[in-house]
């Protein structure tokens, strides 16, 4: 290579540089190039982003509900109750603690009885609001989450009343303004009969790929004692992945079971088209009592 050659390649070189310094120290790019830059940084922000988990208790409160509290006390975490109706003096008193505490509180209808609450939207409307009114006389306000008892597109439901019957529903508690939470993680304690604790923390634990959003369904009712065990280990699986706890509000985003008429209200992220899983890992497993 000739003298003349170098130094024509090192001209050139230093003018490709000087060219680049504006675009480089500027955010100015290209469509394609901000596409890919916009593409790298999504891709950095899901993979950094935390993951956002939402403690949902619901069918209560029990003697159980008392514990949580205690342990979410303790661990400085807010979560959210989707609550039935009781009128005993301690019922009462769940009610209090768990606005007093800063914790949000959902309607979960006052009877929780299928049959009865699935039976007309106006049934399940005079339920529904039968808590309204007693939460407002306990803790002063209505709450505007709700939670259908078995979820927005339960079979029990369905079976009984026809499949448009939750469509409905749904319809109109939304036009009512009220917003519906199902959820995409289960801990499994549902069903009638105990569920041991390392079955709980299993089912809590058990993420599928990529969530970051995690709407955890627990149930602290009467029987579910093993979540007082098991719900420590839970929060330390979710602080090992600093994950930040959030209860919902109205603005939380929503997972909703596709249930024939997908809607979006307002959430900033939508789980609106995902099925509900038949069954969860765990879940369908039931631990029967030991046989003597
Ligand atoms: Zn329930």
């Amino acid at each position: 290579m000739t003298n003349y050659e170098s130094m024509r390649k090192a001209l050139c070189l230093f003018v490709a540089c000087w060219l680049c310094v504006p675009a480089i120290f500027s955010n100015a790019c290209n469509v394609n190039e901000c596409e890919v830059k916009k593409n790298v940084e999504n891709n950095i922000t899901s993979k950094t982003k935390p993951i956002s988990v939402y403690l949902t208790f619901d069918d209560g409160p029990s003697k159980v509900t008392a514990s949580v509290l205690d342990i979410l006390k303790e661990q400085k975490i807010e979560a959210t109750f989707f609550v039935n109706g009781r009128t005993d003096k301690f019922s009462l008193s769940m009610y209090k603690r768990i606005a007093d505490e800063h914790h949000a509180i959902g309607n979960h209808s006052y009877t929780h009885d299928y049959k009865a609450i699935y039976k007309s939207v106006i049934a399940f409307e005079e339920d529904f609001n039968q808590l309204q009114q007693l939460l407002k006389e306990t803790i002063g306000f209505e709450p505007k989450i709700m939670r259908f008892p078995g979820g927005s597109n339960n079979s029990i439901a369905k079976k009984q009343y026809g499949q448009q019957i939750m469509n409905e529903m749904i319809d109109h508690m939304t036009e009512l303004g009220y917003h519906y939470f199902d959820w995409n993680v289960s801990a499994g304690n549902s069903q009638v009969g105990f569920v041991a604790s390392d079955r709980l923390v299993k089912n809590a634990t058990n993420l599928p790929l990529g969530l970051r959003t995690v709407i955890l369904l627990i149930h602290d009712s009467k029987g579910k004692e093993s979540v007082i065990d098991a719900l420590p280990k839970i929060i330390a699986f979710y602080r090992g992945k600093q994950a930040i706890f959030k209860k919902l509000e109205e603005n939380s985003p929503v997972v909703h079971y596709s249930n024939g008429t997908p809607k979006s209200i307002i959430p900033t992220i939508v789980f609106d088209v995902t099925p509900r899983p038949t069954a969860f890992p765990f879940y369908s497993k039931r631990i029967d009592p030991i046989k003597k």
